[in-house]
């Protein structure tokens, strides 16, 4: 069973667009952005009335998407001393981080279902059960990653929490579509721009990607983030992105420590035009130069047309192919890895020696 809805753009709010969607993410040949992806659902439609074949694929999608029931437990954030550096996976490209004593809290998506498809695996914490939320970060626009009910309840909990609602910032010409949410204040970035919030350097990053969420709307911005503690922990979350030379250009700027990088919605082969695969992020974690990698975008949503179970299999296959499984953390929805200060690990892992890691760069580019 697969649902043939790819991350990214797919997602609008009126059934009329659900049932066109559903029809043309199942006909397209990757996901792209939408000019292109028009012209491809022309060429590719049937020759049968074209409601009684949107209604097919929708049934098809809606059905396929219940067929299971969702797995996977809610968990509880651990606690992580302002010297450590928590990072909660709470399921797809959700992350709590505990860094530098704030709470961040990215692409926070708790929606049971994305327009009509239904999610796999519960979020790794209830909305009740997080801490006060400092800040939060939105990589896009796309729908499962900006969830607009989610932004609400977690903007209102902090508030009922605190007194004081969390900041959120988005990419360039996304404002809009979290200005009406309950957050204290809203900042957009543009790639490479930075700001200061809660004591943590915040810096918006490129990535290969779009960030329409309808058809028009192209100008919205799409990209990572770099949260910097000032202290050591710096922490890059890619946001969704295809494999691009900007990996060893973000390492070398901001030297983050800890990696959050895509593995899912890669198949078929097309579709690595905005996404990676799991051998394509290795290789983007091996540009970074960073110490841990721990993947997101998979298990969740049914987006890509690859096994649900197959990313994490492919990314320790190749992590053990290049020696450096005891790099990678897999984590559980609900599960938090900690770190320790840099300066206090010993020796280094990640941050190899140049040679090495140029090596290790020229060992994961074989094949791709
Ligand atoms: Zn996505
Ligand atoms: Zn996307």
């Amino acid at each position: 069973m697969r649902i043939p809805v790819q991350g990214g753009a797919e997602l609008h709010a009126s059934s009329k667009f659900r049932a066109w969607r559903a029809m043309s993410e199942e006909s397209a040949p990757h996901p792209m952005p939408v000019r292109q992806h028009q012209h491809c659902v022309k060429t590719l439609l049937p020759r049968k009335p074209i409601w009684t074949w949107k209604l097919q694929q929708l049934t098809r999608l809606v059905r396929e998407s219940h067929a299971q029931p969702m797995s996977g437990t809610h968990g509880l954030p651990a606690a992580v001393s302002p010297h450590e550096v928590g990072v909660m996976f709470l399921g797809h490209s959700s992350f709590l981080l505990q860094i530098g004593g704030v709470n961040v809290l990215v692409d926070p998506v708790f929606a049971t279902r994305l327009i009509v498809l239904r999610r796999q695996r519960r979020p790794g914490v209830r909305i009740e059960d997080l801490p006060p939320i400092d800040v939060v970060l939105i990589t896009h626009a796309h729908m499962d990653h900006l969830n607009k009910p989610t932004l609400r309840r977690v903007a209102r909990r902090t508030r009922q929490l605190t007194g004081t609602a969390p900041v959120v910032i988005v990419p360039s010409g996304v404002a809009d579509l979290v200005s009406r949410l309950g957050f204290a204040r809203v900042e957009e970035l543009a790639w490479w721009q930075t700001i200061e919030v809660s004591g943590l350097t915040i810096t918006a990053t490129p990535a290969k990607h779009w960030g329409a969420r309808m058809f028009r709307d192209t100008h919205r911005g799409f990209g990572g983030y770099v949260v910097d503690d000032r202290a050591g922990g710096r922490v890059y979350h890619s946001g969704d992105t295809a494999w691009f030379d900007g990996f060893a250009e973000i390492g070398q700027r901001l030297r983050p420590q800890i990696a959050l990088l895509p593995i899912g919605a890669y198949f078929p082969d097309s579709y690595r035009h905005v996404h990676t695969s799991p051998e394509e992020a290795v290789r983007g974690f091996v540009a970074l130069g960073a110490e841990t990698m721990i993947p997101m975008h998979f298990g969740t949503f049914r987006l890509g047309r690859e096994p649900m179970e197959e990313p994490p299999v492919r990314l320790l296959a190749e992590a053990d192919r290049l020696g450096i499984r005891n790099l990678v953390r897999v984590l559980a929805e609900g599960e938090t890895a900690v770190f320790r200060a840099p300066t206090e690990i010993s020796p280094p892992t990640g941050a190899q020696s140049k040679a090495k890691q140029t090596d290790l760069f020229a060992a994961a580019s074989k094949d791709l």
